[in-house]
């Protein structure tokens, strides 16, 4: 499964989020597909639609996506020079698929800053400086290998120019993702700032209330996400019963966890999408790439599925919720069959129909 990796200076309230997260797991544990692993947090991703459609179909139990989060410790000041915890460290991002930097926005004097005072701009400064710097040492090595297989005809000159192009732009300072113009080839280089970005900052009451500060942040790190949330807070939170739980949001004048804001935005981040399957048994979620047709997202509930693929028949949440059944919304003509190049879109209610 795709991961996000959480990175940020210390004190600024990971693990506090981490433990959150992992908390929200537990929770999760009797999903099938669930392994425990202690720097690895599986949180459902949260979807109205699937207790709606437990409710039409009377589904015995409903089975969110999830969003898979790990725990990378130790990032310091220094960390592309391989000090430390280092090495390893870039070993772990490397394996990320996304990068979520939480940065400490709160103010309590009784915790202390690694560099002083309160800085988040500093914060992020310091994270993309190192990542960034690390690019350029592996482009430093790539480059010259790079110059001569293109030579002798066995690398793509594409992948050449990717690399000098990226090269260029981190001498400048930007990291890759920051660019956002999409550069062909770069993905096979594997540089860590041309993963996409999360930014979480870990913010008390008074952050929480404070727009001004948020629209600041907002468009320092855009077009990367930013979540604001408060760690501590969320680590209450996910200790309560569910009832619990949405009366101490909508106290604290919040609409959604933070955790479940971060679920979401991580999803999307990742480049996933979700479709749903519904019956007496289960509501579900299924898992996909933004863009995926109906074999390959068939071959998500079982590669039979996609080899012996027919048709699938596709109904749009919102239309099978207002028909009130799978027969009303047939009958209604909303039932599409689609063939094997139909591409899926997020919330479709799917039936496969497949040889076997
Ligand atoms: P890490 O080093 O980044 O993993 O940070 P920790 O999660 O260990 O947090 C460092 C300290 O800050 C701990 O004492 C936490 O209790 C405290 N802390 C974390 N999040 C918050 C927060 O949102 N508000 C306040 N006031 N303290 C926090």
């Amino acid at each position: 499964a795709l991961t996000i990796g959480i990175v940020g200076l210390p004190n600024v309230g990971k693990s506090t989020l981490f433990n959150a997260l992992t908390r929200a797991q537990v929770l999760a544990a009797n999903y099938p597909f669930a392994t425990i692993e202690p720097n690895v947090g599986v949180v459902p991703l949260p979807d109205p639609r699937l207790e709606k459609l437990a409710e039409v179909f009377g589904s015995e139990r409903i089975l969110p996506a999830t969003v898979s989060f790990v725990d990378i410790a130790g990032i310091v000041k220094g960390a592309s020079e391989g000090e430390g915890l280092g090495n390893k460290f870039l070993a772990n991002i490397r394996e990320a698929d996304a990068i979520c930097q939480v940065t400490r926005v709160f103010a309590d004097p009784d915790v202390v800053h690694v560099s002083g005072d309160v800085n988040p701009k500093d914060d992020i400064e310091i994270i993309a400086t190192e990542l960034i710097l690390a690019d350029l040492q592996t482009l430093e090595k790539a480059i010259p290998r790079l110059e001569k297989e293109v030579r002798a005809k066995k690398a793509d000159a594409g992948l050449l120019a990717a690399a000098q192009e990226a090269q260029a732009i981190l001498e400048t300072g930007q990291t890759l993702s920051q660019r956002g113009k999409k550069i062909e080839h770069l993905d096979e280089l594997q540089l860590m700032t041309s993963k996409p970005f999360i930014y979480v900052f870990n913010t008390d009451d008074a952050g929480l209330a404070d727009t001004a500060m948020q629209d600041e942040l907002r468009a320092l790190v855009a077009p990367a996400d930013a979540i604001f949330l408060d760690a501590k807070f969320e680590s209450e939170l996910v200790e309560l019963e569910p009832d619990e739980a949405r009366e101490m949001l909508a106290d604290n004048g919040q609409e959604e966890a933070g955790l479940d804001q971060l679920a979401r935005v991580g999803f999307h981040t990742l480049g996933l999408q979700s479709y749903l399957t519904a019956g007496p048994k289960e509501s579900r979620a299924w898992t996909i790439h933004q863009g995926w047709t109906a074999p390959q997202a068939a071959g998500v509930i079982h590669t039979d599925f996609q080899k012996g693929f027919i048709k699938a028949e596709v109904i749009s949440f919102d239309d099978l919720v207002a028909a009130g059944s799978v027969a009303a919304a047939r009958a209604a003509g909303k039932a599409r069959i689609e063939g094997k190049d139909y591409v899926m879109a997020d919330g479709d209610v799917v039936e496969f129909r497949f040889n076997v």
